[in-house]
């Protein structure tokens, strides 16, 4: 029986313990197990390299992308950091211009002292993404859409040129989740995650998660994620599956919040700009309707000046002026002097991360509360 996407996060692989019959998967606090005869284990021997609670976390991602591996990492730094160690001293990377700060500072500050060179190319334009790859990339990592611009990528178009440059297509999917896009259905051949963000859904864990479509590819990465140890305990391997359990309603309420939202912001004579792709105007639209099913819950805008943006991330009483995102609780920020403040100031402009930008993670409360509290933080 094919299951439609609301069912999948329910009835994931970690099922009825087949022991007892509970309805969820046990935490199994135990870091080693007993060996039947040496070397000769029930499956598990030490929860570096595999845990009961964490796998069954593990099988339930690769499930919901539809991928033939997931792996758990300690954090979405860690999970991507094991996925970038696939290269080789020398190897090229081709990454998008306004990739996750985290991403590019690990890449510059750690990868790049073991030989890994990067370039950075706008993923929304496939041309330039082709103009940078070398005979020497071996990887090329996107987000779609970017944040906070929220520029879309034509991740088809995307594997296409990584193939036949022999490179991997590496996917973060954290804005979207598999819920509302499955890049590895459109030739990714990695996705990674900040679980921390929607799929646990709660602000309450730290969590990233990697899967390949290709089992060897996957092996690799399990080598990696038990070589260097950065993996997901098994307290927050079981609280992330509590979170995706309800991923699919709390998808459908953010979008919903945020549709609203971005429509009633264009119309306010304060705001300059909204970034939100599920407005037909957004640059991105039509390509985002074909390659996802949804256009999530996070969105941008620009105000008239800067002071009206301090005024409104000040001054909000419901939005919680903070970093991170995907949340129920719903978040406000200033990308340029919170996320990207590291991030050089001439940099910053030529992305076009201004003073006047705010960000918004919308939770899942009444929208109308949220553009309540919007109209009395822009009216000071
Ligand atoms: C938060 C985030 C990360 C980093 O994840 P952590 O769980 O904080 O390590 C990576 N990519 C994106 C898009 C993010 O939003």
């Amino acid at each position: 029986m094919a299951l439609r996407r609301q069912t999948r996060g329910l009835e994931g692989s970690p099922g009825l313990d087949p022991r007892t019959g509970a309805v969820n998967v046990p935490i199994y606090l135990s870091s080693t197990f007993a060996q039947d005869g040496p070397g000769v284990h029930r499956g598990y021997e030490y929860s570096r390299t595999g845990n009961p609670t964490r796998a069954a976390l593990e099988g339930l991602a690769a499930e919901l992308e539809g991928g033939a591996r997931g792996l758990a990492f300690a954090s979405g730094m860690a999970a991507m950091s094991a996925v970038v160690s696939l290269l080789n001293q020398g190897d090229h990377v081709v990454v998008g211009d306004d990739v996750y700060g985290g991403t590019y500072r690990v890449l510059e500050k750690v990868f790049a002292r073991f030989g890994i060179r990067v370039s950075y190319a706008d993923t929304a334009n496939p041309q330039a993404v082709k103009d940078h790859m070398r005979p020497e990339t071996r990887m090329l990592i996107v987000e779609s859409p970017t944040n906070p611009l929220m520029k879309v990528a034509d991740l088809r178009a995307l594997a296409e040129i990584a193939h036949e440059a022999e490179a991997l297509l590496v996917v973060d999917n954290t804005f979207m989740t598999p819920y509302l896009q499955q890049p590895l259905a459109l030739g990714a051949d990695i996705v990674v995650h900040s679980a921390t963000k929607y799929l646990s859904g709660h602000s309450d864990v730290v969590a990233g998660l990697v899967v390949t479509a290709d089992p060897e590819v996957g092996e690799r990465i399990h080598f990696l994620q038990n070589a260097t140890g950065g993996i997901l305990g098994p307290h927050d391997s079981w609280l992330l599956i509590r979170g995706i359990r309800t991923l699919g309603v709390r998808m459908e309420a953010h979008e919903h919040n945020a549709r609203r939202i971005a429509r009633w912001l264009t119309a306010q004579p304060w705001v300059t700009r909204v970034h939100y792709p599920g407005l037909p105007e957004h640059a991105g639209h039509e390509l985002m309707a074909r390659q996802a099913r949804g256009f999530g819950g996070m969105l941008s805008f620009e105000t008239d000046t800067p002071e009206r943006a301090e005024g409104i991330v000040r001054r909000t009483r419901l939005f919680i002026l903070a970093e991170s995102l995907g949340g129920v609780e719903s978040l406000i920020s200033l990308p340029a002097r919170m996320t990207h403040a590291s991030i050089p100031a001439e940099r910053r402009a030529r992305l076009g991360i201004t003073d006047r930008l705010v960000r918004v993670s919308v939770g899942i409360e009444d929208a109308d509360d949220l553009i309540e509290d919007l109209a009395q933080a822009a009216a000071g």
